[in-house]
């Protein structure tokens, strides 16, 4: 077939390029497009508000731009309806899964297609066949849980393998750590059924080379597909250009444009090959450019084998880590990946991940994390050692520690993580997607490293490096701003030398990531004018009208263009109650997010956050969502966007429960911003009478203590609880806990201290508000507990904690409070004296918000105070970690324990120091309960719009769990609204490990 060179660039859908919220006209064009695709009759949702819009403006890369709307189809009918539609009205169309593309792939004007929302199912599994069926929006390794009951697996995984969609990984030809086993999603693809850019079905699938001819016939637009790619593959002179220009068929990983290359290699164009024709060759890695798949078949393979070891070699120099990665290789592992020193520091910083880095010996400038999977202990063992034995000989590496079970666990966390973690610096300077997933030959990846390096050098900046060493792909991030024009200018720089130094090694300028728009521009240079052509003759066959993700791969826009950050505008500031300094500012701290989607995961992912977004599975529900709408407005809006009613609807659900600070590798802090957003809303709408009355939790409770006998009878009786719920916005269902015979204060300055008391050290306990004046048998219990393990206690003279009007926004109050307790703690406390906390939420304030509620000397002491600080549990395990205690005070007490963790506590000090102080006791089982937040989240589960919610995350995994616990079984909770959800919900009492302990004294 002559190519059809030098054709004129692809037409702009109509509506996609110019629509602004600004332009009137385009609004009336839309607004009747819209309207047609509303009366189409849909099963699926639909939104074209301002909210939705920027909510999906951005993906995983540094790409924002606001779409036309959102749909959510339904049904495989919907899709074609919508596809009809689209091309009717010229409007394009982005097919989106969880959105965590790099390349900006998710990114556009047109109407963003999201099959997250319904297209969830397995469809079918054909265990015999090792084959499975799924709709778009299955999400791996949930797809990889329903496959493991029937012995199978589904190998490509990426590192977003907890929230990535088997669409989106097909869209990309996703791959992972695993690839040098399991290939990419491309090589596990059977048959995708799906709609064409005019409305037609189609399904692609394995095709004989008569079956290929006999689909070449009709007038079809399938049909025009099968000739155009016969005509083009036919050609010898267009299959020597691929040949010839095409990266080298050695490196497994090659997303670069439409893979021609290997749909040349089946049995139609190569008589010596047995392979079928197989169009879904091509589609895997289009990037929804071609056709927007409904059901995806799938091959599966058996599930590997049993026996599994990393072993981590260390080494002084990343030259020297590539070089024992050839070493490594001839090992046969299923994964070899490098973490660099950059992400080893960054993730010192993340709460999360500083727990998971103690398999590291002294300070390396790169590890491998080497995995093997073996039949056999003895094959596995022999390995290992015959590998760092010659990795020693080589003179590669300090030090090879080889994990197992749940410590290999804590490494592949930090290398999942990794991508995101690096971005979790103060400052504009960060690592950034530009030249993050080339691949070359393996054999070749220390020559070009250096050669990449002396580039950084070249432009003086650093660079992160990481990722898939075994098959010559790393993911290098050069460190630079994007928010200055030089900055913008170095990312056009940066982006074209390395496409240059790329193609000098025949290499694939995107490994896995995709083309999308960060690419899209080098594709010319990167596989010739003739084969560039030969991809737009595809794109124009399949997509006359350039309606399916147009800009993507080919005839991309220059990829310096539609950036989230307009370059010279610095991020407007304005006087906050928190200290964002650490942060370099509200609107960075917003920035912080980059949307990477580790908070779109669900709850079978395990982890706490996100926990609204677990139950609606909404994008305006997600960490991800809120952050990206605050940066956006506050960007635009500055200190005004603060008291936007858009932003106060998106952050209502936010629960508060500190879920991202620690779970989101870039500590986005979303309960602190919603805290310090609320302080500002206020300021321009007034404070809620319901915000009042929980703010004024401790008043409204020594009110109540003048006449305790009136509020029980009050809230004892179902009838007058609901009629004083519904007056002060709580919802008639919910309980309000009654008050005890007397607060932990007024016991306390009657009790007799134990004989004990005062033998091994003194401490001040902290009777916080929940537990002075409703769960005061448990301070009674901790006190009893101290003093018979030998401490003085003193309760000290404080006020609230200001957990209450943290919560609610009163962010002023709050500092009172947090002033006021510093001033008179911080003269007494010390670290042979400190000061203990029993309820999570209202304790950790000290060492979480109150250094940053405080300035000048005032945060100074906060900041020493807080050091001081410690939990019960945490202050029992320093105890007998020092030898001043042993576990004989406990009595055997063989019960099994079923632990829920404080989210707060879970954020800032992990739940380990828990389990382990209740395992002093001898016989004591403890066992976590896999469970997020309960769904209660302080006053959030009382206030009546956000009981039924509250209902549902907790029914996700803690409540189910409770009810199926044998009564035998002690529940354990912490945090005080966690137990009083557990109560109302399953109608069992759970306990404060204080007072299982005091049950244990011996
Ligand atoms: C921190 C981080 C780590 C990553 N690590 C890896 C990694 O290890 N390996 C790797 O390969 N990638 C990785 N990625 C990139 C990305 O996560 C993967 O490409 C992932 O498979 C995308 O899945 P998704 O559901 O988010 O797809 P999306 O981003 O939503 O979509 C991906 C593409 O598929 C198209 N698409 C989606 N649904 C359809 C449909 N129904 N019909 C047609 N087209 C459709 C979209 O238009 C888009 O072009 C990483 C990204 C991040 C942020
Ligand atoms: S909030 Fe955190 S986890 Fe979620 S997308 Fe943003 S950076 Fe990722
Ligand atoms: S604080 Fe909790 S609910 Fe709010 S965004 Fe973070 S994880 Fe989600």
């Amino acid at each position: 077939m002559p190519l059809v060179t030098n054709q004129p660039p692809m037409a702009s859908p109509v509506m996609t390029a110019k629509l602004s919220f600004e332009s009137q006209p385009q609004h009336e064009l839309v607004a009747e497009a819209m309207a047609d695709l509303t009366h189409a009759g849909l099963a699926g949702d639909l939104a074209f508000d301002e909210t939705t819009r920027r909510l999906f403006a951005t993906d995983a890369s540094e790409y924002q731009e606001l779409p036309v709307g959102v749909v959510w189809p339904d049904t495989h009918d919907d899709v074609r309806k919508i596809v009809s539609w689209a091309s009717r009205h010229q409007v394009s169309l982005i097919p989106r899964t969880a959105g965590t593309s790099l390349a900006g792939q998710c990114v556009g004007a047109g109407l963003v297609m999201d099959f997250s929302r319904h297209f969830r199912r397995i469809l079918n599994i054909d265990p015999v066949n090792r084959r499975v069926t799924v709709q778009p929006g299955v999400i791996r390794n949930e797809l990889n849980a329903a496959l493991a009951t029937h012995g199978l697996l589904f190998g490509p995984e990426t590192s977003t393998a907890n929230r990535a969609m088997i669409g989106g990984m097909v869209g990309n030809n996703s791959c992972g750590s695993n690839s040098i086993i399991y290939g990419s999603t491309r090589d596990q693809l059977v048959r995708l059924r799906g709609v064409l850019s005019d409305g037609s079905e189609v399904v692609f699938g394995p095709l004989s080379a008569e079956e290929f001819h006999e689909k070449c016939a009709g007038a079809t637009r399938e049909a025009e597909i099968y000739r155009a790619i016969r005509d083009l593959l036919q050609d010898a002179g267009n299959r020597a250009e691929i040949t010839r220009e095409y990266p080298l068929a050695s490196i497994p990983r090659r997303n670069t444009g439409y893979a021609l290359d290997l749909l040349m290699q089946c049995s139609v164009f190569d008589p010596g090959s047995s392979e079928p024709f197989n169009f879904c060759r091509l589609i895997a890695g289009s990037e929804g450019t071609l056709f927007v798949t409904t059901e995806i078949e799938l091959q599966c393979n058996p599930l590997p084998p049993p026996h599994q070891a990393l072993l981590v070699g260390h080494f002084s120099s990343l030259e020297q880590s590539l070089r024992a990665n050839l070493v490594a290789l001839g090992f046969q592992p299923s994964a070899c990946e490098l973490i660099d020193k950059h992400i080893l520091d960054c993730s010192r910083e993340n709460l999360d991940l500083a727990r998971k880095r103690d398999f590291l010996v002294g300070d390396p400038a790169a590890i491998l994390v080497i995995e093997f999977r073996r039949d056999t202990e003895t094959a596995l063992q022999e390995t290992l050692l015959a590998l760092e034995s010659a990795l020693r000989n080589a003179d590669l590496g300090y030090a090879f520690p080889t994990l197992r079970g749940s410590d290999s666990s804590k490494v592949w966390d930090l290398r999942r993580a990794g991508q995101a973690v690096i971005n979790n610096v103060t400052g504009h300077n960060k690592p950034r997607e530009v030249a993050e997933d080339t691949a070359v030959d393996v054999q070749s990846l220390p020559d070009y490293i250096r050669d990449f390096e002396a580039l950084m050098k070249k432009h003086g900046i650093d660079c992160v490096y990481y990722g898939h060493a075994a098959t010559g792909e790393l993911h290098m991030r050069p460190i630079f701003s994007l928010h200055s024009a030089e900055g913008v200018r170095m990312f056009r720089a940066v982006a074209q030398d390395v496409a240059t130094l790329v193609k000098s090694y025949r290499g694939s300028l995107s490994g896995e990531h995709g083309d999308g728009r960060l690419r899209g521009e080098f594709l010319r240079q990167m596989i010739g004018e003739r084969c560039y052509d030969m991809v737009g003759v595809v794109k124009r066959t399949f997509d006359p009208l350039n309606i399916l993700n147009p800009g993507k791969i080919f005839e991309a826009p220059p990829m310096d263009e539609s950036l989230r950050h307009t370059p010279g505008t610095p991020p407007p500031a304005w006087n906050t109650v928190f200290d964002w300094k650490g942060d370099g500012g509200m609107t960075a701290a917003a920035e912080k997010c980059n949307g990477a989607g580790e908070c779109v995961r669900t709850h079978l992912s395990g982890g706490t956050m996100c926990p609204s977004y677990m139950a609606t599975r909404r994008e305006e529900d997600s960490t991800r969502g809120r952050a990206n709408l605050l940066r956006q407005l506050m960007t635009e809006r500055g200190k005004t966007a603060l008291q936007s009613d858009e932003l106060h609807r998106v952050l209502d659900l936010c629960l508060g429960c500190k879920g991202c600070k620690s779970e989101c590798p870039s500590n986005v802090d979303l309960a602190r911003l919603k805290a310090e957003f609320l302080e500002a809303y206020h300021d321009r709408h007034g404070i809620p009478l319901r915000s009042r009355i929980i703010a004024n939790f401790d008043a409204i409770n020594r009110l109540a203590r003048l006449a305790p006998w009136a509020w029980n009878a009050i809230f004892g009786t179902p009838i007058l609880r609901k009629a004083a719920n519904r007056l002060a916005g709580f919802h008639p269902l919910r309980s309000i806990p009654l008050l005890p015979r007397e607060t932990l204060r007024s016991w306390f300055s009657h009790h007799q201290a134990d004989a004990a008391a005062g033998q091994r050290g003194e401490v001040y306990l902290f009777a916080d508000e929940f537990t002075n004046f409703l769960d005061s048998a448990i301070g009674i219990k901790t006190v009893q507990l101290l003093e018979r393990l030998g401490y003085r206690v003193t309760i000290p003279d404080h006020v609230e904690s200001g957990r209450s009007s943290l919560s609610k926004g009163l962010l002023k109050k709050a500092r009172h409070l947090a002033r006021q307790n510093v001033r008179r703690l911080h003269p007494l406390i010390t670290d042979r004296k400190p000061l203990i906390g029993i309820e999570p939420s209202a304790f950790l304030g000290f060492r979480d918000e109150y250094p940053d509620l405080l300035r000048g000397d005032e945060q100074r002491q906060a900041r020493e105070l807080a050091s001081h600080c410690l939990m019960l549990d945490e202050f029992l395990l320093r105890e007998f970690s020092a030898g001043r205690l042993t576990n004989d005070v406990f009595r055997e007490c063989s019960r099994v324990i079923r632990l829920h963790g404080h989210c707060h506590q879970k954020a800032l000090t992990g739940i380990s120091p828990t389990v382990r102080a209740l395992e002093l006791v001898p016989g004591h089982d403890v066992r976590l309960i896999a469970s997020g937040c309960c769904g209660m989240a302080g006053s959030f589960g009382y206030e009546a719009e956000h009981y039924a919610l509250s209902q549902e995350i907790g029914e996700l995994v803690l409540l189910p769990t409770v009810r199926q616990e044998p009564k035998t079984s002690a529940i354990c909770a912490p945090g005080t609204s966690c137990r009083h959800q557990i109560h109302d919900a399953t109608g069992r009492r759970a306990q404060h490990p204080a007072e299982i302990l005091w049950e244990a004294l011996g």
